[in-house]
């Protein structure tokens, strides 16, 4: 739908929009109104090349889009019934967590198998933990190959799935001949297109649960499930999506916490949603009250980092890695308020 400043086109403009929508195979229909008048596109107005043509003109001021620019994330889409599992939970029918250390310690392996285990005795379903860390500075630790066979170890102990952030395709490959469960996009790889069409088509082949971060500089929810259909549109829709908190941050906060665009996510999207409280607040502290205002909002799963000694972890567990206790009291409340949400019925 093709609304101008004006409130009609002049027929040399109407002539240039129709130039250009028919080059698309469509057509306009003009409704002309006696105050304003709106153009409608006629046929598929899902290409991107002709929208961007179409907002560049002078004369339009907006253009609204009645089909989804998403054929598969869209909830109106073939996909809207799909159910994703791991861990022994359907995602939309248990409350779903992945809980673990920030960043596993290769010089420390005991930390991550103590982890692990409380992760399981606290109720998650799957365990995270860092191999390949994204860091800010270029001197820090930045993961190592080693922690994998760690993870794959604490897979085999307790039984749980497991995911890790893969930030390239060596990574990707790594990871998937490795045999976790999980990969993670993080944050910062959420606009990374090539990797997003890379693990498209490696988890269509090697079908793997695929976590996708929210970019802390993703505004617009279209592009947040724009990165999803990337990878959706290679065959393997089993996309998670993971809010956890964009820039710039709140005052004392590692973010600006984002948990409120889970029920916009799901206006949109049938792609459940699976909220970090950990990266978007950044501090123990604030981590639980995050994590049950997410449920709050209609979150389908929490993603939690957890250390049984957080100041022994690397990485991100000394701020923002809940203690055992802590992480088991904030799954228990996390699941009976879930509980509750669903058995009132509440949207
Ligand atoms: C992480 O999960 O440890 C991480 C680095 O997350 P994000 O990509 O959300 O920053
Ligand atoms: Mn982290």
């Amino acid at each position: 739908m093709i609304l101008p400043k004006s409130n009609r086109l002049t027929p040399e403009q109407l002539a240039e929009v129709t130039a250009i929508v028919t080059e698309f195979g469509c057509k306009i229909q003009p409704i002309i109104g006696a105050v304003r008048s709106i153009y409608a596109i006629v046929g598929d107005e899902r290409d991107e090349l002709m929208i961007n043509r179409l907002e560049g003109l002078s004369y339009i001021d907006r253009i609204d889009r009645i089909q989804s620019p998403f054929k598969l994330m869209d909830k109106r889409s073939d996909l809207a019934t799909h159910r994703i599992a791991l861990g022994g939970v359907t995602l939309g029918e248990e409350l779903f967590v992945i809980a673990g250390a920030c960043t596993i310690d290769p010089k420390n392996p005991n930390y991550f198998y103590e982890t692990a285990q409380a992760v399981k005795e606290a109720g998650a379903h799957v365990l995270r933990g860092g191999v390949w860390k994204p860091r800010t500075n270029p001197y820090t630790f930045q993961g190592d190959t080693k922690s994998l066979e760690i993870l794959l170890e604490a897979h085999r102990r307790t039984g749980l799935p497991v995911d890790a952030e893969v930030m390239d395709e060596q990574q990707l490959g790594l990871a998937l001949d490795a045999g976790v469960h999980m990969v993670q996009v993080g944050a910062r790889n959420a606009l990374n297109y090539s990797l997003l069409r890379a693990i498209g088509r490696a988890v269509a082949e090697r079908p793997t649960v695929v976590l996708l971060k929210r970019s802390l500089h993703m505004g617009a929810l279209n592009e947040f499930i724009s990165a999803a259909e990337y990878i959706a549109a290679f065959g393997n829709p089993n996309i998670i999506l993971c809010p956890r908190g964009t820039a710039p941050s709140i005052d004392g906060y590692r973010n600006h916490p984002d948990e409120s665009i889970t029920p916009l996510l799901k206006e949109k999207t049938w792609a459940p949603v699976v909220v970090d409280p950990s990266h978007s607040v950044g501090k123990a502290a604030y981590v639980p009250a995050c994590a049950l205002a997410a449920v709050a909002y209609g979150a389908d799963g929490l993603c939690i980092e957890a250390h049984v000694s957080p100041n022994h972890g690397i990485g991100d567990d000394p701020k923002q890695a809940l203690t055992p206790g802590v992480l088991s009291e904030t799954i228990r409340q996390a699941k009976q308020l879930w509980a509750i949400r669903r058995q009132e019925k509440i949207s």
